[in-house]
This record gives C-alpha cells, sequence and structure tokens, in this order.
C-alpha cells in the first residue's frame, strides 16, 4: 500500500536527506492525461486505511525532517484525501519538526481555505503545467486546464507564502525532439515568474496509456537523454530532474552504452545545480543531432 524511499532534496542550497512516501489512494480525478498510468496504482481504501498509512509515513520518519508526499493524483483533492485526514497529517508534521513538506496537486484544488491549514511548515506545492502552450496541453496531453489556471494557483500559494513546483514534460507525443526541446525552454521561460523551482519529467512509457500505444506502433520515441542535457543547460532557474526509466526502452534513453552516466549526471545536477557536470561525451551525440536536424526536415512541423 505505502511505497516510500530516501532520496537527497535540495534545501537552502544543500542536499539534505528526504522521505518520499506515494499514498494510495482513489487517485487523480482527472485521469486522462494521455502519458499518465497512475490510475492504475490506485484504490480506494477508506478513510481507516489511509490513516494507517499517513501513521506508517511518520513510523518511517527517523530523523528525516523533510517529507515529499505522492498520492499518484492531488494531495489537494478533497475526494483523494478528505479534510480530517489532511488536519491529522498536518497535526503529525507539527508534531514531527517537518522543515519542508513537498505535497502534488491539479490547479482546481489549490484554494485559498485550504492552505490555511498548513500555516505554520514550508510547504512546496508541485504542479504539472507540462508546457506553458495551451495547444500543446491541449492537444498533446489532454491536460484539462490552462497556462492561466497554474498563474492563478501559483499566485494564491505565493500570497500564502508558499513555494511553486512546476512540472514540464519533456517530450509530449506528437512533438519532433527538436519541437519537444524548443518546447520545454520556451516553457520554462515563461513559468520563471510564477515557480521557484522547475522539475523536468523526461516521458516514459507507462501502461495502459494513449503514448504506450504511440510507442508499441513505432510512432513514438521517448526522448534522448541529450535533449534532457541540452534543456538543463539552458534554463536559467533552479531545476531539478529525476529521470525516472532512464536509459530503458520505456525510459529516456541514448545508446546504451553512455546512458547510466548521463542518468548519474542529471541527479547529481538536481542536487547541486552545478552545470559543469552536464558537460559529457559518447559517439551516439552525433546521431542525435542529425536525429534534430532530420525528423524536422523530414515531416510537417506542428508549429510552422
Ligand atoms: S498526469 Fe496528473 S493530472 Fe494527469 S491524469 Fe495523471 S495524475 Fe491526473
Ligand atoms: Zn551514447
Amino acid at each position: 500500500m505505502l511505497k516510500f524511499w530516501k532520496e537527497k532534496e535540495r534545501y537552502c542550497g544543500k542536499a539534505e536527506n528526504c522521505l518520499t512516501a506515494i499514498l494510495t489512494t482513489r487517485g487523480c480525478s482527472w485521469r486522462k492525461c494521455y502519458m499518465c498510468g497512475y490510475w492504475t496504482e490506485s484504490r480506494a481504501l477508506g478513510n481507516e486505511a489511509l490513516k494507517e498509512q499517513i501513521d506508517q509515513v511518520f513510523e518511517k520518519l527517523g530523523d528525516v525532517k523533510i517529507l515529499k508526499i505522492f498520492t499518484s493524483g492531488s494531495f489537494l483533492d478533497e475526494r483523494e484525501i478528505p479534510s480530517e485526514l489532511r488536519r491529522y497529517f498536518l497535526d503529525r508534521c507539527k508534531e514531527s519538526g517537518i522543515k519542508k513538506l513537498i505535497i502534488e496537486s491539479r490547479p482546481e484544488f489549490i484554494e485559498k481555505e485550504k492552505l490555511e491549514d498548513f500555516r505554520g511548515i514550508e510547504l512546496e506545492v508541485g504542479i504539472g503545467l507540462e508546457t506553458a502552450n495551451d495547444f500543446i496541453r491541449e492537444h498533446c496531453i489532454n491536460k484539462g486546464f490552462n497556462f492561466s489556471d497554474f498563474v492563478n494557483s501559483a499566485k494564491i500559494l505565493k500570497q500564502e507564502g508558499f513555494r511553486v513546483k512546476c512540472y514540464l514534460l519533456l517530450k509530449p507525443p506528437f512533438l519532433s525532439e527538436g519541437e519537444a526541446i524548443k518546447d520545454l525552454i520556451d516553457s520554462a521561460e515563461k513559468v520563471i515568474d510564477y515557480a521557484d523551482v522547475i522539475s523536468i519529467n523526461l516521458m516514459n512509457i507507462q501502461r495502459g496509456t494513449v503514448v504506450e500505444r504511440l510507442w508499441e506502433r513505432g510512432i513514438y520515441r521517448p526522448p534522448w537523454l541529450w535533449s534532457a542535457i541540452e534543456v538543463l543547460k539552458n534554463i536559467k532557474t533552479e531545476v531539478i530532474c529525476d529521470p525516472v526509466a532512464g536509459g530503458k526502452l520505456r525510459g529516456p534513453h541514448n545508446c546504451g552504452r553512455c546512458d547510466r552516466d548521463l542518468v548519474s549526471a542529471i541527479k547529481l545536477f538536481s542536487v547541486t545545480q552545478d552545470k559543469s557536470l552536464l558537460d559529457l561525451d559518447c559517439e551516439c551525440k552525433k546521431v542525435w543531432m542529425k536525429t534534430l536536424e532530420l525528423e524536422d526536415y523530414s515531416r510537417i512541423p506542428l508549429f510552422p
């Protein structure tokens, strides 16, 4: 039920220990994004089971003071975490001296009244904007909200003194590799005024999704790790990236020989922000560069 692991998280410019936990809930209320298979992990277990999972989180905590909670949906969605359990969870955070709490939510659940419960905790809310381009978000991702929805929610969070993490997605379907890189760099420029930190998700192929069907038919390839390096080098604010399934066919990958080095460099960069770590090379970099050149040459661009 509860999944958890310890990892490093950037806090006040330093790498600190963090407990990451995934609570099993009834899952995302939207469930329509083309790349998302999180709903397969959701279960409507009832409030007692949810409370047990919350208790388990604090049993696992030890002396860790940074807590990241995922739900495969939105922590602030009342249907996933009812308000009484949210308050119970927050009381336990306060008792345990949590220094920083990181949660995720779709914009429609970010409301001023709900945020009042979080007073006294350093809160960071991750919002899966994916791209600042409304056309791509609607037609290539099916996200179901606009850039303006993200901006409004980010403003509410900032007004309450909380931090905003903006997730951007590298390589939504139907974009070429080059278009995806450009979209991500452009998006990062546009969110800089609203987000404290940008987190880049590199597409990985999840089961039961539209993206999986495109991938099975050979009309979608997850991004190259070189593309991830390219965007990380070009973003001018704090940016992090966890290359989930990096080096695997279903995840972001290169030639197979250099993948492990690139994945390690990206992870280390995420906690240090040291761009010199991203100066890497491999024979396959030339193939990636040719891909960027030829893919756009041989197809009708989505954005002429
Ligand atoms: S990506 Fe997020 S908003 Fe979209 S279906 Fe998955 S959990 Fe819901
Ligand atoms: Zn290589």
